[in-house]
């Protein structure tokens, strides 16, 4: 059984990915590389946008948090899908605009928007920036005012829930550099001064409390604090904000053991807790966003990588050694993240080979996985890492003047090809 409904063991023995042969694929466009499957992407997106419709009466959007994978063609997927776009450097914001990506649908986020990427975001006419301090809130109204336009703001708050303890708590003060804090009174303060600033509409608030997060509750939690909070607002000031955004963070599968709850079932509950709340407060619905990355590409994509020395240290270990590592993948090194793993072209052996998979570099830490459990393997072979569509290519690194892969798309079982693999070239294109 694979672990992911998108990918098969097809007639050859060899693993697939949306009915495209992972071995024809290596050999068509090299390795390491990164395939996602479209079709699963797409999926996801339609089931976010059927959720919002149901959920909350289509007034609200799905907005693709581009950090877990941006490219164009990504960028071109989400507009035919309709979906928003959050970003979080002007990097990211060139790339949408590059792809033709509607302004109107992206939103601004980060703790330290430089002067130039305050004033290209202006430029472009981006949607909305998430504005996450007074400094940055001063210095968007002052850009604004210069350049005679008027820009909508959400404010970032810290709701106070942390949802990566392992059972969540709900604490005073979260030690967090994102964002204004509810209970010092800066959160109100900060939306006072948004509410009096010249060149600003303050639309509404934001929160994101964490990433990869399998429990509902810290979300429906995370909804009424913020509900709250406008409430708050309103007695305040006499304004009612009218748009929230839920921030993204749901959990997908890297192993067998991760059980996601299914989207869907996370948005009805968040928006029974939106919905109840706004009754008890006596508030008109807002406007929802939310912004998964992750649960949209993770699952999507894997990487190819050609095996190059099965190295056995007896009573010890057994390294594998892949043609890529932590340029490509920095997840293990970074975090000791879980990633289950197949010998592609033996997909239909039995996986009791017990492995450390190793990258390239020329760092001992640089490794994909530890424990593995894979197909009996030998140099030549090619390793599948699974569900590493999301913060795998928008992550990886030169180091070691590494070319960075190539990403490929398939769809229909065809590929084609949406980022070229870097060349030597490439990796001095910048040196004097
Ligand atoms: C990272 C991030 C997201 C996306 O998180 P996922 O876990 O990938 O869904 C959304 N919003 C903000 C502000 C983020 O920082």
């Amino acid at each position: 059984m694979m672990l992911n409904d998108n990918l098969q063991i097809n007639a050859a023995g060899h693993l697939a990915i949306g009915g495209a042969d992972t071995i024809a694929l290596a050999e068509e466009f090299g390795t390491p590389l990164y395939v996602m499957d479209e079709d699963k992407i797409r999926q996801v997106c339609r089931m976010y946008k059927s959720s919002i419709e149901t959920c909350y009466g289509g007034n609200g959007l799905p907005l693709f948090a581009s950090k877990a994978f941006c490219c164009k063609e990504i960028c071109r997927i989400m507009n035919e899908e309709g979906m928003g776009l959050d970003v979080v450097s002007g990097g990211e914001l060139y790339t949408a605009m590059q792809a033709g990506f509607p302004a109107k649908r992206i939103q601004f986020h980060g703790n330290n928007k430089t002067q130039d990427e305050i004033s290209y975001a202006l430029s472009c006419g981006i949607g909305h920036f998430v504005v996450d301090n007074l400094s940055e809130l001063e210095l968007l109204d002052e850009t604004a005012g210069e350049k005679h336009c008027h820009v909508d703001i959400l404010l970032r708050i810290k709701p106070g829930i942390d949802a990566h303890t392992h059972q969540f708590i709900r604490t005073g003060q979260i030690d967090s550099k994102f964002g204004f804090a509810l209970e010092t009174g800066e959160a109100m303060d900060a939306a006072k001064a948004a509410i009096h600033a010249k060149n600003l509409t303050l639309t509404g608030v934001h929160c994101h409390i964490g990433s990869q997060i399998f429990e509902i509750q810290p979300f429906e939690l995370a909804a009424k604090v913020m509900l709250g909070f406008i409430r708050d607002v309103r007695a305040e000031t006499g304004v009612e904000l009218q748009e929230l955004n839920l921030g993204g963070g749901f959990g997908i599968k890297y192993v067998e053991n991760d059980q996601p709850v299914p989207y869907d079932r996370y948005m009805e509950l968040v928006s029974n807790a939106v919905h109840m709340c706004c009754n008890e407060y006596d508030l008109t619905a807002p406007k929802i966003y939310i912004e998964p990355g992750r649960s949209i590409v993770g699952e999507a994509g894997l990487t190819l990588y050609k095996i190059g020395s099965v190295k056995q240290i007896p009573n010890i270990r057994t390294y594998v050694s892949i043609d890529g590592g932590m340029t490509d993948n920095p997840r293990y090194i970074l975090y000791q993240s879980q990633y289950e793993a197949v010998v592609a072209n033996k997909a239909n052996e039995s996986a009791d080979f017990e492995v450390t998979i190793a990258g390239r570099c020329c760092e001992s830490g640089d490794l994909i996985q530890e424990g593995a459990k894979i197909q009996r393997c030998i140099p030549g072979d090619i390793l599948a890492v699974l569900s590493t569509g999301a913060y795998n290519y928008s992550m990886a690194s030169n180091y070691n003047r590494v070319p960075r892969p190539a990403v490929v798309f398939v769809k229909d079982g065809a590929p084609r090809l949406a980022v070229r693999r870097e060349s030597y070239e490439d990796l001095i294109r910048n040196d004097i």
